[in-house]
């Protein structure tokens, strides 16, 4: 697919007159590419229009780097497609929120249920979890393993069959019980069926959901778009989760979710446990759509601002797949001086949608120091220790320590962990990373 598209520009750019005609011809490849990464038919012909739009044929004549300029305006568009214009409501901690998640059977609502869960969980929200599955027999079951194995709170039933009794009841339960996020799961049949979007109108008018959340399978090919519509005409659907990305499908679906649903993809699931979840990030999304690969931004920014006595070593460190500690503490003083290694680990999806989200640099700023402090304390016998601490074997008297010596507390030092954790899960999916040589890296 991504040789497709760099084959379409490539003959583009060989082409010494750039005519309506030839860039007609690079489009169509285009469009075959997306078709086949899932996009909907509609909405390539209308990104096709936008680019004859924006690409102007004097500009591409003049001489400037063809390539680039038609590969930019393709990969803005499709990023601007996936942005509905508004964000979606966002619960808030220590505030009741009631969260709906709706969808087919089999597209991952039960297993995304607990994802959600377990990630507001873990920064520090009291989630819990409401069964009103009562049509597929292991519903219940599902769920309360699910909820069990993350020490969630859940509710649900193997004796009722009124799911709306059971929703209803969950959630009463658990707003006396000052739970902020309470989260509904509900059944879907395998067909768009009349009956179950009726059953979701009923769960929905009567739990009154903040936020309904559609989920989808990445998998499901051009049909996304009806089945989105479908919802979204049934039940207030606010946000969507594309789970499945760990599988081939690049999840092209998504664009077509956004235009039905008018509302944001906000996580996507990568595989079937309960941290498989990301927050959803459309430039690497993107990326990988147009089969650009999620790291090949990352890696043109290294070549273009890590001085070059200092790229064969992090590259080397990259490919090793290693993330220690005293890598994350370098990089973490990296970023704090923005300098040049710094800017690339920002380019980084985790590290720049969760470390640092935007318009929030100063608190990300502050957490960063607050870590390194901690870290900062982290010695033996008055020698640091950062080569040599597993953080998956840290026990709760040397974490108590860790506190203490750095005046944090106890949470924090955890959180600390749970960071470097997440940052290791990144960074060892460049394990075994082929270090292209300049002049390669700018290829599609
Ligand atoms: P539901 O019918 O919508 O509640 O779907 P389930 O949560 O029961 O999920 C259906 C199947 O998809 C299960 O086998 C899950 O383990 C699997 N699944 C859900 N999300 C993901 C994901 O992100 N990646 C992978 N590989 N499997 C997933
Ligand atoms: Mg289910």
């Amino acid at each position: 697919l991504g040789g497709s598209i760099s084959r379409a520009l490539q003959q583009m750019s060989n082409a010494t007159i750039i005519d309506e005609k030839v860039l007609n011809e690079c489009l169509n490849e285009i469009t075959r590419a997306l078709l086949q990464s899932d996009v909907q038919f509609k909405l390539v012909r209308d990104m096709q229009t936008n680019i004859k739009k924006i690409v102007n044929l004097d500009d591409l004549a003049a001489g400037h780097n063809k390539r680039k300029i038609i590969q930019q305006a393709i990969f803005n568009e499709l990023c601007k497609m996936l942005d509905p214009g508004k964000p979606s409501f966002t619960p808030k901690k220590a505030k009741t929120s009631v969260v709906m998640f709706v969808g087919l059977q089999g597209s991952g609502k039960t297993t995304t249920c607990t994802k959600y869960a377990y990630y507001h969980q873990k920064k520090g929200w009291k989630p819990a979890l409401v069964c009103a599955d009562t049509f597929r027999a292991g519903a219940f079951d599902q769920l309360k393993q699910n909820a069990t194995k993350a020490k969630i709170p859940f509710y649900g039933s193997y004796m009722e069959s009124d799911p709306v009794k059971i929703a209803v009841e969950g959630v009463e339960r658990f707003k006396k019980e000052n739970c902020d996020l309470i989260i509904v799961d509900t059944s879907g049949r395998h067909k768009q069926e009349v009956a179950l979007f009726e059953e979701m109108r009923q769960v929905s008018e009567a739990t009154k959901p903040d936020l309904v959340i559609f989920v989808m399978d990445s998998s499901i090919g051009q049909a996304a778009f009806d089945q989105a519509q479908a919802f979204r005409q049934s039940v207030a659907v606010g946000a969507v989760i594309v789970t499945k990305m760990d599988g081939h499908a690049k999840g092209g679906g998504a664009l077509s979710a956004v235009a039905a649903t008018k509302s944001p993809v906000i996580f996507i699931g990568t595989g079937e446990h309960m941290d498989e979840f990301e927050v959803f990030d459309v430039k690497p999304f993107v990326s990988r759509l147009l089969g650009m690969g999620d790291w090949s931004g990352f890696m043109d920014k290294i070549h273009e601002v890590v001085p070059m006595d200092q790229q064969p070593e992090l590259l080397q460190k990259l490919s090793e797949g290693n993330f220690t500690l005293r890598i994350m503490y370098e990089q973490f003083q990296n970023i704090l001086k923005m300098g040049p290694i710094g800017q690339v680990f920002s380019m980084l999806p985790g590290f720049s949608a969760e470390l640092m989200p935007k318009g929030r640099e100063k608190e990300s700023q502050a957490k960063i120091k607050r870590y390194m402090t901690m870290m900062d304390s982290m010695t033996n016998e008055g020698k640091p220790v950062l080569d040599s601490s597993n953080p998956k074997l840290m026990n709760e008297s040397r974490i108590m320590r860790i506190a203490r010596g750095s005046g944090r507390q106890l949470r924090e030092v955890m959180e600390m962990f749970e960071e470097y954790k997440r940052l290791a899960k990144i960074w060892s999916k460049m394990k075994g990373l082929k270090i292209p040589k300049k002049g390669e890296m700018s290829a599609l």
